[in-house]
């Protein structure tokens, strides 16, 4: 069976400065059909969000948003496996930081891990350990992280569920005649140097940490996907009826 990463950004997972519920749902019952059709591992962000409701504090001070998310990731699983109960499912925890790829040793674990929980039907879903590594909370958002995630662990195929349906010649939320790219063989080093656009109050990522993370994968012969987190049907489309209609693949 083909192995799928899915990552979701912390604006799909917020609403109102909180965890939404309703897009988590839909997510869960997304990714329970996903997983009829292949070996799903989810890369989830939103502690932050999730801890905000409890700890408010200043987030702009890295200590607090590192407090925050440890309150906030039992509040995350929590409400994944409440979801995916629904559907006779069960989540894992794995906190992973970049460093744990460098180790041999670790990543190996970490794949004997994820394969036995593979084996028996449980979803892992990996964050970034934020309480000892801060690089996805200070900038990517976990888009690195489910790179190294994807290729590491043997996934074919990364799709990265954002705020944004695609990627686009330029920024669609600042240029009207902004066009979709359907498919993105190779990615120009200019296009690597774009503004970093992270402009939400949770969010730490942007259109360039995305881009970093599919030049990775290109080059260690992998895709990845990018589709609207919010509006789950090109996704579903693309990966459970293999029709390409919105959405841009990157291969
Ligand atoms: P997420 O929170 O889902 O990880 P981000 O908000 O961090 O996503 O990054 C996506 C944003 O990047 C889009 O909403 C868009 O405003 C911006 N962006 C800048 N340039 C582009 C582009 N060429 N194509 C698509 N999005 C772009």
């Amino acid at each position: 069976m083909k192995r799928v990463v899915v990552k979701v950004g912390t604006h799909v997972l917020s609403a109102q400065n909180r965890l939404s519920k309703e897009r988590i749902l839909n997510l869960v019952e997304f990714l329970v059909a996903l997983m009829e059709k292949y070996e799903v591992i989810l890369v989830s962000s939103g502690a932050v969000a999730a801890g905000y409701s409890i700890l408010k504090l200043d987030k702009k001070l890295l200590h607090n948003r590192q407090a925050i998310a440890a309150v906030g990731q039992p509040q995350l699983m929590s409400t994944y496996n409440k979801k995916l109960e629904r559907f006779g499912k069960s989540g894992a925890q794995l906190l992973l930081t970049a460093d744990d790829f460098d180790s041999r040793k670790r990543c190996y674990h970490a794949k004997c891990t994820i394969d036995t929980l593979l084996e028996n039907g449980i979803l892992p879903i990996i964050n970034e350990n934020d309480a000892t590594a801060t690089e996805e909370l200070v900038f990517g958002d976990n888009d690195q992280l489910s790179s190294r995630v994807a290729y590491y662990f043997g996934a074919d195929l990364l799709i990265l569920l954002s705020d944004i349906d695609g990627y686009y010649d330029k920024d669609p939320h600042k240029y009207e005649d902004a066009k979709m790219r359907k498919i993105v063989h190779e990615i120009e080093p200019s296009e690597l140097e774009m503004e970093k656009s992270a402009n939400f109050a949770f969010a730490t990522g942007g259109i360039v940490t995305k881009l970093k993370a599919a030049q990775f994968l290109l080059e260690h012969q992998k895709s990845m996907f990018i589709a609207s987190g919010f509006d789950l049907s090109d996704v579903k489309s693309y990966m459970l009826e293999g029709v390409h209609k919105g959405g841009t693949l990157f291969t």
